[in-house]
Formats: C-alpha cells, structure tokens, sequence
C-alpha cells in the first residue's frame, strides 16, 4: 500500500471505521475515498457499485456490517446476520470485479466454536458449535472470512481477514441495550455514581474471561497487517492481556470512582465461557500493541464524559 494508493475504508461511520481514516490521514495517506465522497449504502448493491465505478479502489479496509452487545443478538439475529450477508457479498464480489489489490475483511472473535481451547487458533475456526447467543452474527461472520479465502483460491485475490478481540474505545455504543460490556458498564457505573444508587447490576456469573482491544490498537494492527500479511489462514488479533467480567467490572469502577457494590445478575446470559485470542503470528511479524488495559479503559471514560456533558 503506497502513500497515494486508492484506499477505502468500508464501515467509514463505525468507532473502527472513523479511528482508521484518521490515523492513515496522520500517516500521509493522501488518496482516502472516504474523504472525498461519502460513502454508499453497502446493502444495496446498486449503489456499492456506483461507488466502484467511479473510485475503482485499490485497498479496502472492510469494516461495516452491524454488530451489537449480547442482548442485540438475542433480540435481532435476523437484522444483524442479513445485514452482514448483504455488506459482505456486495463489498467482496464487487472487490473481486473492480480488481481491487488487496482487501481487509474484520470479522469478529465469536466466529469461534463455543467450547474450544484457549488460547484460540484460526485452526479451530468450524471445529465446534457456535455460542446460541450470537449463531446467526457469528454465521455471517465466517461467510465473510470463507468468502475471502474463496477467491483467493479460485482466482488468487489477495483478500484476507482479521480475528480481532472484543474492540473498545472512544465512540463505542453506550446504550445499556446494543453494547457490548466496556461500554455498557462505563455507562451504567456512571449513572449509579451520579444518582447515589448503592448497587449497579453486572450481567452474568462475573466468571467468563475476555480478552479486548483498544480502537486504536486494532486500527493500527490493521493497517500493519495490509502491508505485511497475505495468507488465506484469517489472523488474530489481540493483545495477550485477559480479564474476568468481575475483574473487569472492579477496574472501571476504579476509573469511574463509583463506590457502591456490584450485584451478578446470573438469569443474564454469560455468552462464551472464555474467549482468549493466540495471536502468536501478528506478534512474530513484529506488531505489538502500545496501550494498556488500564489508560484504555480511561481513554474512553474520558470521551464518554465529554461527550456527555455537550
Ligand atoms: P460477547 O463477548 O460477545 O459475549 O459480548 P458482550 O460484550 O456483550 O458480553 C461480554 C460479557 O460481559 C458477557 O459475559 C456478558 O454477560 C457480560 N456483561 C456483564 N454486564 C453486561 C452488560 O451490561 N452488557 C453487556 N453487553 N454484557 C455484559
């Protein structure tokens, strides 16, 4: 990918989609499409090839596709698997036909098999069931990442995926039903800080263990690995630190200052036990991640209060 290389980022208004376009802006890249035309409804194919047409991009970040927490894919797993299949057949095959360099499909670490071991391989991907929870998202996930290692096998397109793990950070959803647990926590603590409530309720045992990525780390790895990785095996992305629900929970009690009591609610759902990403190869190839857990956390509930009081 060269400095003036065509580049899109497909998904430009998610919380990944908008730190990416910024940080390859800071790095000079000066042929982002996203920041001369807006982009399309990826849903229509239409429309995606419109937009194809008249920009014939040569790198694509694929980032869009709905997603939501643990209550959003019980509630709509229709919406989110038929909204995914949509984004990924239109933005995949039309990729394909405009002969696109290279493409960077996201997909998401519930891809994998409920019940498998941890640390996850991309070799265990359709090894095992898929949490209930999230079957139909996770579904469509793989269909994208089977996707991007079809063509490259029937035609040798260089289009890859990336497993990343669970992502936070500034512009996450923080509504106390679509997020995921980051933002619904910083959320929920804040208020019971504000009302003087003595007990925030935390869904689950507390017990399963998450492994998560700052935006900004995930931005970053992604755009290492469209310069240095092409092979069909998708690649993880994590950071190697893990933490409990209940570790969780006290941390961002911690940063919030909120001194009342966590109460388990354990008729919630705790989704998959454990989700720990091995992500040995993109740590060979020399990536690292530079924030840690903690100034993360705080980052966000930085951005979340700011946002906040406007
Ligand atoms: P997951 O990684 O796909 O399971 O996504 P989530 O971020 O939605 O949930 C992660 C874990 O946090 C699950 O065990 C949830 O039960 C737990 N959790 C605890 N409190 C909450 C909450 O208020 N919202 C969400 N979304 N998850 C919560």
């Amino acid at each position: 990918m060269k400095k003036d290389s065509r580049i899109i980022v497909a998904g430009e208004n998610t919380m990944e989609g908008k730190v990416i376009i910024r940080l390859l802006k800071e790095r000079n890249y000066s042929n982002i499409i996203n920041l001369q035309q807006p982009e399309p409804k990826l849903t229509d194919y239409g429309m995606v090839e419109k937009y194809f047409k008249e920009t014939r991009p040569q790198y694509i970040f694929f980032f869009a596709g709905k997603s939501g927490g643990i209550k959003a894919n019980q509630e709509m797993p229709a919406t989110l698997m038929l909204d995914n299949l949509k984004v990924i057949s239109n933005v995949i095959s039309l990729a394909h036909e405009y002969k696109s360099k290279k493409l960077l499909y996201l997909a998401s670490s519930c891809v994998y098999p409920k019940h498998t071991e941890q640390p996850m391989h991309p070799d265990m991907l359709m090894t095992g069931s898929l949490e209930p929870t999230n079957s139909a998202y996770a579904t469509a996930k793989l269909t994208g990442i089977e996707l991007c290692r079809a063509y490259q096998s029937e035609y040798g397109d260089n289009f890859i995926s990336v497993i990343p793990a669970n992502i936070f950070g500034p512009g996450d959803d923080f509504s106390p039903d679509k997020s995921h647990v980051i933002g619904a926590l910083l959320s929920k603590m804040y208020k019971a800080k504000e009302r003087k409530d003595s007990i925030v309720e935390v869904w689950g045992s507390g017990r399963p263990k998450r492994e998560f990525i700052y935006v900004d780390d995930l931005s970053d790895a992604c755009i290492f690995i469209m310069k240095h990785y092409q092979k069909k095996s998708p690649i993880n992305v994590g950071t190697g630190t893990t933490l409990s629900i209940k570790e969780l929970a006290h941390s961002i009690m911690g940063i919030i200052d909120y001194n009342g009591t966590i109460k388990f609610d354990n008729k919630k759902p705790d989704g998959m036990p454990e989700k720990i990403l091995d992500s040995d190869r993109l740590f060979e190839l020399g990536w690292s991640p530079s924030t840690t857990i903690h100034s993360a956390l705080e980052e966000t509930y930085h951005w979340f209060k700011s946002v906040k009081s406007e």
